[in-house]
């Protein structure tokens, strides 16, 4: 039967190999790099599993002068280096896709701070890698010194197709590598490497000629380039050099990798973008080659990435993201189950696996970065062990996900919610300023509970200590959340604050309890909720003021990449931000702050007080109901979620998904319950 997805599933030639579809997963970091790279394979594995035809590695480090510590990224520097990458390789090989690596040499973006060499790169610059303020300047690389670094490339492009690769890229994006800061405006070089954009492209052009020539016979050369950075004239501009470029070297690449830069706009949080965002600066590209393109987009829906293919905008669907949440989406698509896609809500977690040095995890796949260590897989869970019944308490994303995976190895589950409808904190965040996609995470579970007739959801039904045990479950699994302080105890603060005013929580703003006048925002959470609550106010016309104890507004969402996004919204709507104080106490018409440092103590006039602080877990009932698995009326009881400990959406998930599979089975509490890399 022929469909309108079968063009999905076109094999596509790029130079000498060929992708046996369109779906086509881009290079992603993921906290795993060299340093673990059994977790690795397995991850990129299990994508190829699930029908990427194309599966690639993260950044690769090519030479030890271009060293990206503290970030664990892919390396390449030697032959001691090609056995690690053949488990890649061969992972993905297995399922009949193609492996690509993306060859790096990052400049001043790489700090080696392990290597401790002086990283080449145009001029002596300031090191933008690491913490993007590591002391040290790069090395001015003189012609020689290019020389040499192409015969890095090369050598490393070299040792690539020993390792297995298919694809072998050269990378020009994401602001980080020698090639593009050469391609940008900052070039001021007097050689025939600057000035002139012929001269500007001469290094990049060699750079995929040497590789070309090197193992082109075998191997695909791909190029990546962002083609924008959203920074005006000040940057690569789409309708700019950066058509130029694409246009000078345009059947030279077997493929062409185009994205906008830096991280933080190609990886934009749903947010700040939506699917498809990149479509209007990267539509050019398709007119001025004829080798295969492939775009990101965050694409999720099977139609928008058929569309983008005939609409000319791209030949091959590239997906970090989507890939992450779901490594199975296109088998799913192709085998018509659309609705079982587990689409990607934009949130970025999955970014913090790189920017803290951790393997990769996501909200909507518990199972992403667990492959290896747990022998987790995204689809496939072990069946049940025994009939018995389990009653799981409160359907946020903790229950939820407990609910549908035990469901799927196929037990019987009553699970039920004091509220209406299920979704927890995820239905209330969700209806935040922008944050509707999240709302994915609840309609993904509610799908596929909807579909097991061995789970059965009670909504509108509080649970007491009695209900539970008249329920008659042996088996209790208690997901009931958590409840924002009111008192400001949190990180800074050990005791509750003195005063007494006019105090909300997100708990009250959420459920539609919102103050006026000025509002004093007091952030001790340093994620999302205090900066999206400064918009939520600010647009209702509220005269907001932000106050952290950190030294910047929502500290956190730098490693989701949203951090400068935030500040402009916030500084847009004249929210004005304090950071480096605590509040110390209040009344119903001041408030009095302390700067952190200082001590210095200020007073403001503000009608209202929002603390975004610690949060309490909701786990009385499982203290009540302990002395029921005492006397053997239950056979077990488990607190998951924030009932356990206040956490992000993602951990919510992952409790509920480990509650799952941990259900039936003897746990060493002595033990790591995973496999550790050494
Ligand atoms: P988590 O993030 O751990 O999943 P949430 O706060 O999102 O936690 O969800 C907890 C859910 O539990 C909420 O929807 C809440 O209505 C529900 N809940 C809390 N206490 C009870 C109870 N006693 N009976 C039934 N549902 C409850
Ligand atoms: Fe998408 Fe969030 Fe998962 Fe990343 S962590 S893949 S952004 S759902």
């Amino acid at each position: 039967m022929t469909s309108r997805y079968d063009i999905l599933f076109q094999p596509i030639q790029i130079g000498p190999v060929t992708a046996p579809n369109r779906f086509y997963q881009v290079p992603h970091c993921n906290g795993f790099g060299w340093r673990m790279p059994k977790g690795l394979a397995a991850m990129r594995g299990m994508k190829a599993e699930g029908g990427w035809g194309v599966v690639c590695t993260e950044e690769t480090e090519i030479h030890y002068t271009s060293d990206l510590s503290p970030f664990f990224e892919g390396r390449i520097w030697d032959d001691a280096d090609i056995p690690s990458l053949q488990l890649m390789t061969e992972s993905v090989h297995k399922h009949g896709s193609l492996a690509g690596i993306e060859l790096a040499y990052n400049g001043r973006d790489a700090s080696n701070l392990y290597t401790r060499a002086a990283p080449f790169d145009l001029a002596s610059r300031g090191l933008v890698g690491g913490s993007g303020y590591e002391p040290g300047q790069s090395r001015s690389a003189s012609k020689d010194d290019l020389k040499q670094i192409r015969k890095w490339h090369r050598n490393a492009a070299i040792r690539a197709k020993r390792a297995g690769f298919d694809i072998i890229y050269c990378y020009a994006g994401h602001n980080l590598t020698l090639a593009f800061h050469l391609l940008s405006k900052d070039n001021d070089r007097s050689d025939e490497y600057g000035g002139s954009l012929e001269n500007r492209v001469r290094f990049f052009r060699e750079l995929i000629e040497d590789t070309k020539e090197a193992v082109g016979d075998t191997c695909a050369v791909a190029v990546r380039f962002a083609v924008d950075e959203l920074l005006g004239a000040e940057g690569m501009q789409h309708d700019g050099e950066a058509r130029d470029i694409v246009g000078m070297l345009a059947e030279l690449p077997d493929l062409w990798d185009v994205n906008i830069s830096s991280w933080k706009n190609d990886s934009i949080t749903s947010r700040f973008g939506k699917e498809g965002h990149q479509e209007k600066y990267i539509a050019f590209v398709k007119q001025l080659t004829t080798k295969p393109v492939v775009g990101v987009g965050r694409y999720t829906s099977p139609d928008s990435m058929v569309s983008a293919i005939e609409r000319g905008i791209m030949d091959m669907i590239g997906a970090a993201r989507p890939s992450i949440a779901d490594p199975f989406l296109p088998t799913k698509i192709k085998e018509g189950r659309h609705e079982d896609i587990r689409e990607c809500i934009g949130c970025n977690i999955c970014v913090t696996g790189d920017t803290r040095f951790v393997p990769i995890r996501c909200t909507q796949n518990p199972t992403m970065g667990e492959e290896f260590r747990r022998d987790w897989h995204p689809e496939i869970i072990a069946p049940k062990k025994s009939e018995e019944e389990i009653l799981i308490v409160g359907a946020g994303p903790a229950g939820l996900e407990a609910a549908r995976a035990l469901g799927q190895r196929g037990y019987r589950v009553i699970l039920t919610d004091a509220k209406r409808e299920a979704g927890g904190r995820v239905l209330l965040e969700s209806q935040l300023p922008n944050l509707i996609e999240w709302r994915r995470v609840i309609d993904w579970r509610l799908t596929q509970i909807q579909k097991l007739e061995n789970v059965f959801f009670y909504p509108s039904s509080k649970v007491s200590v009695e209900d539970a045990l008249e329920a008659g479950a042996p088996h209790i699994i208690i997901a009931t959340g958590s409840t924002w302080r009111r008192d400001g105890m949190g990180r800074y603060h050990s005791r509750p604050l003195p005063g007494n005013g006019n105090v909300f929580t997100p708990d009250d703003l959420m459920s539609g309890k919102l103050p006026t006048g000025k509002v004093l925002i007091y952030d001790d959470d340093h994620y999302y909720m205090g900066g999206v609550l400064a918009e939520l106010l600010a647009t209702n016309g509220c005269e907001v003021t932000l106050v952290t104890p950190a030294p910047t507004i929502s500290a956190w969402t730098e490693y989701t990449l949203e951090q400068s996004r935030i500040y402009k919204r916030l500084l847009s709507l004249n929210v004005t931000l304090l950071p480096y104080h605590a509040l110390a106490s209040f009344s119903p018409t001041t408030a009095a702050i302390t700067h952190t440092i200082t001590n210095t103590e200020t007073s403001l006039a503000c009608d209202a007080i929002v603390m975004v602080t610690d949060r309490i877990p909701n786990d009385s009932l499982y203290h009540e109901l302990k002395p029921a698995l005492a006397d053997g009326r239950l056979k077990s009881l488990r607190l998951i979620g924030d009932a356990e400990a206040p956490n992000i959406i993602a951990q919510a998930v992952f409790s509920g998904h480990l509650a799952a599979r941990e259900f039936d089975e003897v746990i060493d509490p002595d033990v790591a319950p995973f496999k550790i890399e050494r």
